[in-house]
């Protein structure tokens, strides 16, 4: 069935230029030989958010996808490489651990890895087999501050490497904008002011800007922030707040000089209230605190943020404000949210840049050329919810996987109700370490498991399976497996030099 609307969608209008709208613009512009029209508007007096350095490894494909060569993107947005993230202080102050991108040795026989390196861990050998994360290249590469690419050949270790980037969020905006606009994207500067909607239908039919011009459209992406101008503000839907189960709702973030070479990895190192984020870039480090306004104060806050910099500030601090959470449907009528305009959830994970470019791929894999259909809106904000609730869940287990009593804010995060999802997800692991990769989930099983024996959630026993391997054996394939990925990792160049040799800003 085709709802009212436009018969056929020839005018695309995005509403706002930060990384949601110029990543959707980029991905558009391949409409346009179709003699599909797409417009931009934005508005350089309001700005972007301004933050956003840290990925996650799809945005690899998301660049594939527009044909970019990545070297070049590297260089142009003074990117480095990321192998995943270091947590510090989370399950107890004074753990580390790492969530590496990647997997976690292999699956023996139909034996999942984690759950042979379970069993020796709870057999107590005199030798231990040693955190999790040695048998994970990402993460030994990580720790040494290597990097090179992976290697297609499936029996190689250096094939079971996955990476994602840091990169400068304006800068990358920058190299997307010209992409587009090259592809015959128009950009107009311009504020909206106010949004036409069709009396009947409740379809948006322009957006007006301040200075009187109309952008008429048939389909509309609000790529417009915080602020939600098309999908909050005109077709009012709602937006439901996660704040009960992730109360971080603030952040102050500054960039600092970098005092050593790069390291290959995100750094997120818990607080009182909250926690840190430190980023390296080519030329800057990101640095920001995200806290809890309802445990710490603002300047308290700030002062966390500035002692914990391990170089010079480079520019004055800058506060950002949220609530976690997202709107009730992101695609309603002839409007579609992508970006912050649609949710929010703190960058903990680096997620939110995925989100952004996991909704356009469903926008264009559901794209109404020939009207809009209920059906496939429908569809669409089913996928997009459950990825958002997926995404949820993993977040809210790194604060509630805790020992820490230090805070009130800890004491909450380890005492909260959890959304059933996650609570069924954990109950099934706190039997026999057993994990699922649900439909459409972003995070796998060795994400997972990272996280949850990284902060202390051990299994009360094993699967059953791994009775068929003898445990001499098991532990000689562990000792073979953390060996290669030890030795594989020293071979491979340093961080800071595979980018001075391929892909070094200039
Ligand atoms: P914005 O960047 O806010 O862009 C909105 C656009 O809309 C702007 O161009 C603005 O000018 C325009 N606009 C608004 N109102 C109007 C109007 N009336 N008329 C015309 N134009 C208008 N994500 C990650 O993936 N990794 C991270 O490490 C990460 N860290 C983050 C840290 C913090 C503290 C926060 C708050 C977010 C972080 N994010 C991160 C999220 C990330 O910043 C955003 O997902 C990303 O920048 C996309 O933002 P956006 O384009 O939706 O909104």
């Amino acid at each position: 069935m085709t709802d009212p609307g436009p018969a056929r969608i020839t005018r695309i209008v995005i509403v706002g230029g930060g990384t949601a709208g110029w990543m959707t613009a980029a991905a558009m512009a391949r409409l346009v030989e179709s003699g599909v029209a797409v417009t931009l508007v934005e508005s350089e007096e309001i700005g972007t958010v301004g933050v956003g350095e840290a990925t996650i490894p799809s945005l690899l494909d998301y660049n594939r996808m527009l044909g970019i060569d990545e070297d070049d993107f590297v260089r142009a947005t003074g990117a480095t490489f990321k192998l995943g993230i270091e947590f510090r202080d989370w399950g107890r102050l004074g753990d580390a651990y790492f969530h590496p991108f990647g997997t976690h040795g292999r699956d023996v026989e139909g034996v999942a890895f984690h759950q042979l390196w379970l069993r020796q861990a709870r057999l107590g050998r005199a030798d231990m087999p040693g955190p999790i994360g040695d048998y994970c290249l990402s993460a030994v590469a990580a720790r040494n501050g290597r990097f090179t690419r992976p290697s297609a050949n499936p029996q190689s270790v250096l094939s079971t490497l996955s990476y994602a980037f840091h990169f400068d969020a304006a800068l990358y905006a920058r190299y997307l904008r010209d992409r587009a606009e090259a592809a015959g994207v128009v950009r107009i500067e311009g504020r909206v002011a106010a949004v036409d909607r069709h009396a009947g239908t409740g379809f948006i039919e322009a957006v007006r800007l301040a200075d009187g011009r109309a952008i008429n459209g048939d389909l509309f992406v609000d790529c417009s922030g915080f602020r939600s101008l098309l999908l909050g503000d005109a077709m009012d839907v709602g937006f439901t707040s996660w704040q009960h189960w992730l109360p971080c709702d603030r952040a102050w973030a500054v960039p600092s000089a970098p005092r050593d070479a790069p390291a290959p990895h995100t750094r997120a190192t818990a607080e009182a209230a909250g926690w840190r984020w430190r980023i390296p870039l080519q030329h800057r480090v990101g640095n920001g605190h995200v806290y809890a306004s309802d445990h710490v104060d603002d300047e308290t806050a700030l002062r966390v943020l500035l002692d914990g910099l391990d170089g010079p500030p480079l520019a004055d601090p800058r506060q950002l404000r949220f609530v976690a959470g997202r709107r009730d449907r992101l695609w309603d009528r002839n409007c579609v949210a992508i970006g912050l305009a649609g949710g929010f959830l703190e960058p903990l994970e680096s997620t939110s840049i995925h989100l952004i470019q996991s909704g356009i791929a469903r926008l264009m894999s559901l794209f109404p050329d020939t009207g809009f259909s209920a059906v496939e809106i429908a569809e669409y904000n089913r996928q997009m919810l459950r990825e958002y609730d997926q995404v949820r869940d993993f977040i809210i287990l790194h604060y509630h996987a805790t020992t820490r009593t230090d805070s009130a804010f800890w004491r909450h995060c380890q005492s909260m109700t959890l959304p059933p999802s996650l609570q069924a997800k954990l109950d099934l692991w706190a039997g026999r370490a057993r994990i699922f990769r649900e439909q459409g989930e972003l995070f796998t099983p060795d994400s997972w498991i990272a996280v949850l024996l990284g902060q202390g959630i051990w299994p009360a026993s094993v699967d059953p399976l791994t009775a068929g391997l003898p445990v001499a054996e098991s532990a000689m394939f562990l000792d073979h497996v953390r060996e290669m990925v030890a030795k594989t990792a020293e071979a491979m160049p340093r961080h800071a030099d595979f980018i001075a040799r391929h892909c070094a800003a200039p």
